[in-house]
């Protein structure tokens, strides 16, 4: 008894401390990964331009600290140089760019091999559900496939809109507590592992 209580304290008191987390979000370009960063950590619809580098922000969402890493989809041989101590990718997905999904399904497939040894999560943002010409939920993940290595990841899909907002949250929200369930199996969490003994 005097046990649980002890652990239930210490659960309390990670939980109000801020766990920091390091978030790639990748995608090719234009698939709507700036605004969803600005649409998230200012909740607005910016007008943005290519990232040509790299946008990196913090944003606190339930207990969580995350460092989010926003890079150019025109510089996918690049990605792979922020994999280091990842917890998780934001992958997002224009999808109204049908010509695009095969190569969508292709650079999920060769991150996901390369990092087979990784403890990571992905958030499959599918993007820009307010337009007409999107394609449909099943539709689109039929096309983009979950990658098969032999290593299994845990993929979470959500659809949502920059412009509008909807599903944002709820996508984080539905990654925020798979990291904070599994956090001591994370690579980023070595620190709070270390508090919690
Ligand atoms: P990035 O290259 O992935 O960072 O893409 P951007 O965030 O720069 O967005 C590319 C274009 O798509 C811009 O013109 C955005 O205004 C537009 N865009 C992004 N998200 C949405 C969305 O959810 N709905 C609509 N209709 N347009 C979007």
């Amino acid at each position: 008894m005097g046990c649980l209580m002890f652990k239930s304290s210490k659960l309390k008191k990670l939980q109000a401390e801020n766990i920091k987390r390091k978030i790639l979000m990748i995608g090719l370009d234009g698939a709507g990964k700036t605004s969803i960063l600005y649409r998230l950590k200012l909740n607005e619809f910016l007008q943005t331009s290519a990232t040509i580098g790299l946008n990196v922000e913090t944003i606190n969402h339930k207990q969580l600290e995350l460092l989010v890493f926003d890079v150019g989809g025109g510089a996918r041989s690049l990605w792979s140089y922020y994999f280091d101590n990842l917890d998780a990718i934001i992958f997002v997905v224009d999808s109204t760019d049908t010509k695009r999904l095969p190569i969508v399904r292709e650079e999920l497939l060769r991150i996901t091999e390369l990092l087979k040894d990784h403890n990571y999560v992905i958030l499959l943002y599918l993007n820009k559900q307010d337009c007409k010409e999107k394609l449909e939920i099943t539709q689109l993940i039929k096309e983009v496939g979950v990658p098969e290595v032999d290593h299994p990841v845990d993929i979470i899909v959500q659809k949502c809109s920059a412009l509008t907002g909807e599903g944002l949250l709820d996508g984080l929200d539905k990654m925020a507590d798979y990291l904070l369930k599994h956090k001591s199996n994370f690579n980023g969490s070595e620190s709070n592992d270390k508090k919690e003994k």
